[in-house]
């Protein structure tokens, strides 16, 4: 059950509340949920519903209807994350596991966690006790196999996972892994959940060959009673009557179990489908599906594989699936981080020598912006993500050192460069260290209950306006009132408690005032994206750098353009933005804005910097990322 406290309860009355619960044997979980205070309490109670709900301090007492508890959105409303060293599972990045399926030597094992790294990978996986059908396959190298993973740690950096297949190696895997899983043909073994519960170590949960989704979450119920609650739930297949595929991947278990859990949610379309060729359509299925991450089977020589060959992929064909999972993930909110790991490694330094262990980043306007947003998606919640009231803030914090980084955005799909910000970055002696792009969906939101015909008045910043023009078109009679951002537009009209207002924003920042979506999807193109950069005083030491943007003006004589464009193409770099711009004060006269595909920090670049700065009036490197 879920006893709700009340919002002035007592310290003295939550502790006797709980000493009543752990009397009558119950497991007590507390948690505090948006702006609520919980305290869950699982077990067989000798009293009724009426006896908690009268205990002081309660506010009311709802019961669970579910034969899964702890596992249970009811009780736990939030999304958990599983963190595993610098990774989180279940945020809104993708978290991609890869691997051969069993660790075959430590050269095929560091040979291609360099591949899967390389393409995006956060974690690792490979089988060292392998469950095989017959007892003649290979059965795995066993510790030796774990010492191997411990290994490809140390030099990749990357955390790794393999299964776990009796509680008797439950030492071992404390001593050389990070994840263990429970594989499909143990789901139900419950002395080994009962293990994987105590170590307390993130477990991957596969589902059953034949089990329920309600069976799985039981055996989930398992792990978390035993106080162990970093469990990430993995759909690999189930057996059906159909022979084309080795298993049926079932992908609605995942919208399925995200209604049913706070649990994160990982397909294996490696194991369910069995062959190479679906793996990927599958995988990228699973993402727009919901899924949090993946875990893939890879090898770098599959037919030589001492198992699942058949169904590995290619390093080559790894990267393209991650490629197109990059483009796939903005769609519905989330991102594949290509720099997760070197970024959290980077960033980590930043703090180290600054002697603060904390970094922060300023985005604009307040918690819940589509800035706040892009904030937390590029850094993940290892950077403290600090409100700011304007632009020019933004860089002023980071230019005085008050903030690591700024997060602004830079143009938008439907309506262009955000001037403002490159005009800042011109005269700002910072640098772009990253980039991020969001799709912006927005939303008319009002008061509960108010309906789009009494609305009156609207408010959200002018670039929203400009972003949902053909909707506002049609709702000619409203007042459009600008304001800074779009969080700050549903804290006003959630403020004044006038029912006629309304504001356009993200479903997020409703939810955070407790206000009601009124319509869905209210900009123009559904292909609306923003990009923003983060900006920094130093590059960050993360991974290869493939972008670079540039500032430059040119004498305004016949050909200097061309001069200019003439120096990208003899050297073969891709521009992938050009884009003119008056100069202040002088009319007629324009800037130039670059993005190109090239490292133009990097040495190789010199030369032709040195080419550009010779041909150019103004140059400037705004920062390669
Ligand atoms: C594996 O991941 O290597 C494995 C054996 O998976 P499953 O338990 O899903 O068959
Ligand atoms: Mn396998």
């Amino acid at each position: 059950m879920i006893l709700v406290l009340e919002k002035g309860f007592t310290q003295d009355q939550k502790n006797k509340i709980r000493s009543i619960l752990f009397k009558e044997g119950c497991i007590v979980r507390e948690m505090s949920e948006s702006g609520q205070n919980i305290i869950g309490a699982v077990g067989k109670v000798s009293r009724d519903v009426d006896f908690f709900e009268q205990l002081p301090g309660v506010a009311k007492v709802i019961s669970i209807s579910t034969s899964f508890k702890l596992v249970s959105r009811q009780l736990h409303p939030e999304d958990t994350l599983v963190q595993v060293g610098d990774v989180a599972v279940g945020g809104e990045r993708i978290t991609i596991i890869a691997g051969p399926c069993a660790v075959e030597s430590r050269d095929q094992a560091l040979t291609i966690a360099r591949e899967v790294r390389r393409y995006g990978a956060v974690l690792f996986r490979g089988g060292a006790f392998k469950p095989r059908t017959s007892p003649y396959s290979f059965q795995g190298l066993q510790e030796e196999g774990l010492k191997i993973l411990a290994e490809v740690r140390e030099v990749t950096g990357l955390g790794v996972v393999t299964e776990i297949t009796s509680p008797a190696q439950a030492d071992m895997m404390m001593k050389y892994v990070d994840v263990v899983q429970v594989g499909a043909r143990n789901m139900q073994n419950f002395e080994l959940l009962k293990c994987v519960g105590r170590i307390g170590k993130p477990v991957v949960l596969k589902r059953g060959l034949s089990s329920t989704i309600e069976e799985w979450l039981m055996s989930a119920e398992y792990i978390l009673s035993e106080g162990n609650d970093n469990v990430i739930l993995c759909e690999r297949g189930i057996r059906t009557f159909e022979p084309y595929t080795r298993n049926t991947l079932d992908l609605s278990a995942i919208p399925v179990l995200k209604n049913l859990t706070h649990l994160p949610v990982i397909i294996d379309p490696s194991h369910a489908t069995g062959i190479r060729e679906k793996v990927s359509p599958m995988a990228r299925a699973a993402i727009a599906a919901g899924a949090d991450g993946l875990m893939i089977e890879v090898h770098h020589n599959p037919d030589e594989a001492l198992s699942d060959g058949p169904q590995s992929l290619y390093p080559k064909q790894f990267g393209q699936l991650t490629r197109d999972i990059y483009v796939i993930a903005p769609v519905i909110g989330k991102q594949l981080d290509f720099d997760y790991l070197d970024k959290a490694t980077a960033v980590e330094h930043l703090g180290k020598i600054n002697g603060t262990g904390m970094q922060r980043a300023a985005f604009l306007g307040e918690m819940g912006t589509f800035s706040h947003k892009a904030c937390t998606q590029y850094f993940g919640t290892k950077v403290a993500a600090v409100p700011t009231p304007s632009f020019k803030a933004i860089f002023e914090a980071v230019k005085k050192g008050e903030v690591d980084f700024g997060v602004v955005p830079l143009e938008n799909s439907l309506t262009g460069s955000i001037h403002e910000n490159y005009d800042l970055l011109l005269e700002y002696d910072l640098r772009i260290v990253g980039e991020i792009t969001l799709r912006i969906i927005h939303h008319l939101i009002g008061h509960p209950g108010a309906g789009i015909d009494s609305i009156s008045r609207v408010l959200s910043p002018p670039m929203a306006f400009q972003q949902c023009r053909q909707f506002l078109d049609r709702h000619s009679s409203w007042e459009l009132i600008p304001v800074k951002d779009t969080a700050g537009a549903v804290k006003e009209i959630s403020q004044a408690g006038n029912p006629d207002d309304a504001a356009i924003a993200s479903k997020e920042v409703a939810e955070i005032y407790g206000m009601e979506v009124i319509e869905e999807g209210v900009e123009t193109n559904p292909r609306n994206y923003t990009r923003f950069v983060v900006i920094g005083t130093d590059q960050l030491e993360k991974g290869p750098r493939r972008k670079s943007s540039f500032i430059f003006a040119t004498g305004n004589q016949p050909g200097a353009l061309y001069e200019v464009l003439k120096i990208y193409a003899d050297n073969g770099i891709n521009l992938v933005k050009l884009e003119s711009r008056p100069i202040h004060g002088k009319p007629w006269e324009y800037m130039f804005y670059v993005d190109l595909e090239a490292d133009a920090e990097s040495k190789s670049f010199k030369p032709i910097l040195d080419l550009l700065a010779d041909k150019t009036d103004y140059f400037k490197v705004l920062g390669s990322y």
